[in-house]
């Protein structure tokens, strides 16, 4: 596999955090997968995008249960749920419990740490 970009490396495998509203992917609205930028494991679908506000993009489920880890981050002074790809353990983002229904959750994720694959039409 090509060595990842140094702004991927940094999300991906050093934890970091793209500055908010800084991702393309937060204007993506085409139908498609959304899958991990270190591997391309499959892991949010455009139907469980939708718009926070929090300059992130966000879903409020995976493509499928197991796609991704989860683990209790107690770093930076507050407790949070980071979010990691199950396939490579890629730093994907956080989950927090304030999202929208049918789950209530809230992923936030890099987008630097996705890449979008649009659905084939035709
Ligand atoms: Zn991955």
């Amino acid at each position: 596999m090509p060595a990842l970009p140094p702004e991927r490396r940094r999300i991906l495998e050093l934890c970091g955090t793209e500055p908010p509203f800084s991702s393309p992917l937060l204007e993506e609205h085409r139908n498609g997968t959304f899958v991990c930028g270190g591997c391309g494991a499959p892991l949010f679908s455009s139907g469980a995008k939708f718009e926070s506000g929090s300059g992130w993009p966000s879903f409020f489920d995976v493509l499928e249960k197991g796609a991704v880890a989860t683990r209790t981050d107690a770093d930076h002074g507050m407790t949070r749920i980071e979010v990691t790809c199950a396939k490579c353990g890629g730093h994907l983002g956080h989950v927090f419990p304030d999202g929208p229904q049918p789950t209530g959750l809230r992923y936030c994720i890099n987008g630097l740490a996705l890449d979008f694959a649009p659905e084939k039409t035709g």
